[in-house]
């Protein structure tokens, strides 16, 4: 079959074994409530266009006033442990959590940044849907500095013209991950992965209207709603 031909993982790390260390670290934020299929092909695709091993999944603290329409951050970490369960090349990263309050990509790069030093290509992974408001985010002018970004195009969702998210792309957009690779911040790589159709919201509506969830996110993540 066409499966047998496939490599084992470790022969597929061994195209970053080659070219030395693969220290670049790669997150991809979110509210995963809950996480979904959308979002794990999206990691995983990510992590190997990137070429990394590795893609940290950080979920924000949802603050208090957002209401309480969704799972708890505590049942949000724990639907996103079992999804990643047994595959290394997706982690969890719960400093947005564990700090509480109103989550800023600004503070966890700044956090990040610290903990790797000042030469660790660090990388943000973000939609355009969440990328064309980048002009709102606290501290945006900062980020940059901090990280580089991947643009991840979703269908309908354009960066607006003239916005300052296109402008960032413009100006900063290199043509391939290998450039990434060679600075620790500043540049902006725009990816075009095959997206599944899936969102958060939808899964929400079909869990209140009492349908199935099943196949748009993992079975351990739906015996755990269907458990709460
Ligand atoms: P919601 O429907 O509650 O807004 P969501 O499914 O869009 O949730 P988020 O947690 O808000 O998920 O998304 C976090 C990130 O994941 C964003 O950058 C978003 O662009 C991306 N994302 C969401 N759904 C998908 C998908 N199906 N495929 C690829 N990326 C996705």
């Amino acid at each position: 079959s066409v499966w047998k031909g496939l490599p084992h993982r470790s022969t597929w790390c061994s195209v970053t074994a080659i070219s030395g260390p693969d220290t670049m670290h790669v997150i991809y934020g979110g509210t995963f409530d809950p996480i979904h299929h959308g979002h794990l092909r999206l990691a995983l695709e990510v992590s190997e266009a990137l070429e990394v091993s590795r893609v940290h999944l950080v979920p924000s603290h949802i603050p208090p006033h957002r209401g309480n329409t969704g799972a708890s951050a505590a049942q949000r970490l724990e639907m996103i442990r079992q999804a990643i369960a047994g595959e290394p090349a997706l982690a969890l990263d719960e400093q947005e959590v564990r700090r509480g309050g109103a989550s800023y990509t600004a503070d966890t790069l700044r956090q990040l940044r610290a903990e790797l030093g000042p030469d660790c290509p660090l990388v943000m992974v973000v939609g355009t849907d969440a990328f064309s408001s980048f002009d709102r985010w606290r501290e945006w002018q900062e980020i940059p500095g901090r990280a580089h970004i991947v643009v991840v195009r979703r269908p309908g969702s354009e960066l607006p013209v003239g916005s300052e998210a296109a402008q960032l792309v413009a100006e900063r957009c290199v043509g391939s991950a290998s450039e990434l690779h060679s600075r620790p911040a500043g540049q902006v790589l725009e990816l075009a992965p095959p997206l599944l159709d899936i969102s958060a919201t939808g899964i929400r509506r079909r869990i209140a209207a009492g349908r199935s969830p099943r196949y748009l996110t993992p079975d351990d993540v739906c015996r755990s709603i269907r458990a709460w």
